[in-house]
């Protein structure tokens, strides 16, 4: 698979995955908007406030991993794709079919 492919692979999933995800996460506002407003002496209400801050949370991830492979999709139109914005060496190819929004190559990444 190209690197190119790769991405828009990657951007596919992850553009259903957040889909879903705000999908799930529209269905607790709604239904909790539902039920009493006094969640603190509701024992269920500690429960969906619970999964309703993971799923924002899982969301957030969701969005910045589509930013960061629509700046990959950029750096692949710019011809820079691949190549390690700190040090300007390549990044490895299995690292790129894993991650392929990394802008840093493993040694960079590992140095923070
Ligand atoms: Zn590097």
């Amino acid at each position: 698979m190209g690197a190119a492919e790769q991405v828009a692979v990657r951007r596919a999933e992850t553009v259903a995955l957040a889909a879903s995800l705000s999908a799930r996460l529209a269905a607790i506002i709604e239904s909790s908007a539902w039920s009493s407003n006094d969640d603190e002496h509701d024992p269920e209400g500690a429960t969906v406030a619970f999964e309703r801050a993971q799923l924002a949370g899982l969301l957030e991830r969701a969005e910045d991993e589509l930013r960061g492979l629509d700046a990959a999709a950029d750096r692949l139109a710019a011809g820079t794709y691949g190549r390690c914005e700190r040090c300007g060496g390549p990044i490895a190819e299995e690292r790129l079919a894993a991650l392929p929004a990394a802008t840093r190559c493993i040694r960079c990444a590992d140095r923070r």
